[in-house]
């Protein structure tokens, strides 16, 4: 459920990743010059300086490297808790996104696998993320999974 959600903002530098995202594709930035994968979306390679860059595809799968619960304050048009979290792609680039359908009494926990969704939100589409394969159990974890 998205209604009242605030749609992303777009700009010059970020306008192709979500055309891409209303089509359903992750994509990132590929530097013409040096070949790294860069995300966010930015004019000048950090690695080399290069203004050259096309669209790269990525393969819409990682791991959690990171997350947060957003309990407090209440966002517009979501219910919350919010699990949001830092996604170490397999292009080893990172997005910060939304985790969706965490199963309840579960947290996300880092390592965990996760595949890339798309949240139809109007004009273009929001990338989220679902975890698909629990990473290891933390040695004197009680949790069960
Ligand atoms: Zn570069």
């Amino acid at each position: 459920v998205t209604g009242g959600r605030p749609q992303p903002v777009r700009g010059p530098d970020s306008d192709f990743f979500w055309r891409a995202a209303a089509q359903g594709r992750l994509v990132a930035q590929l530097c013409q010059s040096c070949g790294q994968i860069r995300h966010p979306p930015q004019p000048m390679c950090p690695h080399c300086r290069s203004f050259d860059w096309s669209e790269r595809t990525l393969s819409g799968r990682g791991t959690i490297y990171s997350y947060t619960i957003h309990e407090h304050p209440p966002l517009p048009g979501m219910q919350l808790p919010v699990h949001i979290a830092l996604v170490e792609l397999a292009e080893k680039i990172r997005m910060v996104g939304q985790l969706v359908d965490v199963p309840a009494g579960r947290h996300p926990r880092i390592g965990d696998q996760c595949t890339v969704r798309f949240l139809s939100m109007g004009e273009t589409s929001l990338p989220v993320w679902t975890i698909d394969a629990l990473g290891p159990v933390p040695p004197g974890s009680s949790e069960t999974s």
